[in-house]
């Protein structure tokens, strides 16, 4: 008996409607040259346009692929996420749902897996079509991550990767508000492998992570591993208060030469000063406490409410 291993591919999708099928075809005919069964699992993240439809379609014409479907836009960490706890295959890779992840990569991925990694990952290589911002806004995303919390990401890694169905499990299973996978990836340890690759172009539509959601990853990378903007925070009160502790010479010195009402724009400018250091080290410490409380209330971290029953699994 030799059953064949089975391989899922995860795909977060929002508002992806003209590449569900693009990326469809190119999967099917990378996977007709490898010795895998296949899943397609997309994830449909709540999706303003026609990507339920495309969905549906496909999983009605071809049973290797599946689909969740949330109730509203959870966020694509979210969505890859519940790819993990889904997927049936004994790996799990998942992809952006807009051909930017190569397919033809695919067996070098698998082939890392066969030799024994359980988790192989990918490396966006610097690369000049991307424009100026998304390289800039990306390389400082990295480069504040790494300063600030304990786990330490490459620059440029991508969620483009390989996960044995065992660590997809643990994945899947760790009940993290906010989840920001990069790092618990890391966090997890197993056998892990990088592998750099070039991006390719969007084929259609544009970029789903706005402004804000990129702001809003940068906040749960930092905050979710590691409590060092609350030390900082603490460094930043002492050095304020020792510089505020040196004004206490000019003080007295202004109270005995009748010069106190002179002092005016002194305070002022050091009530501005003690002002806005504290409301930022209050707010630190709001984030933090922001976290807790969501983390609390132990909501889920997304909602199916449209699944296909063709192979979906769930842990
Ligand atoms: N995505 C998602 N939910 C979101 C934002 C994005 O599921 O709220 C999906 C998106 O459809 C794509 C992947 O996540 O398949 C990565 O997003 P995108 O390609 O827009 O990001 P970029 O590659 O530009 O960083
Ligand atoms: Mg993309």
């Amino acid at each position: 008996m030799n059953k064949q291993k089975v391989i899922s591919i995860v795909l977060p999708a929002y508002n992806e409607g003209s590449n569900v099928n693009v990326v469809y075809e190119h999967l099917v005919e990378v996977f007709e040259k490898l010795p895998y069964e296949l899943q397609i699992l997309y994830v449909n993240d709540g999706s303003k346009d026609d990507t339920l439809d495309f969905l549906r379609a496909l999983a009605a014409k071809d049973s290797r692929v599946d689909y969740l479907s949330f109730s509203r836009n959870f966020g694509h960490q979210a969505a890859v996420k519940a790819g993990y706890y889904y997927a049936v295959g004994d790996a799990v890779i998942s992809m952006d749902c807009d051909m930017q992840h190569p397919p033809r990569m695919l067996p070098e991925l698998l082939a890392k897996w066969e030799e024994g990694y359980e988790v192989v990952y990918t490396i966006r290589e610097q690369d000049k079509r991307l424009g100026w911002f998304k390289r800039t806004s990306s390389s400082t995303f990295y480069r504040v991550v790494n300063a600030l919390s304990d786990v330490k990401i490459e620059d440029g890694a991508a969620d483009f990767r390989l996960l044995d169905r065992k660590v997809a499990n643990v994945v899947a299973t760790l009940s993290e508000d906010d989840p920001f996978l990069r790092g618990m990836i890391k966090w997890v340890g197993f056998k892990q492998y990088a592998i750099p690759y070039r991006p390719d172009e969007r084929v259609a539509g544009e970029s789903k992570y706005t402004l804000s959601k990129m702001f809003k990853l940068a906040i749960a990378g930092v905050t979710s591993f590691s409590v060092r903007p609350l030390h900082l925070a603490i460094w930043i009160g002492g050095i304020v208060t020792f510089l505020s502790l040196l004004l206490v010479p000019y003080v007295i010195w202004s109270f005995f030469t009748d010069h106190v009402a002179a002092g005016w724009s002194s305070m002022m400018l050091a009530i501005g000063f003690l002002g806005g250091v504290q409301l930022l080290v209050l707010g630190v410490v709001g984030l933090y406490i922001g976290k807790i409380f969501m983390q609390t209330k132990q909501r889920p971290v997304f909602i199916v409410s449209e699944m296909s029953k063709n192979n979906v699994g769930g842990i």
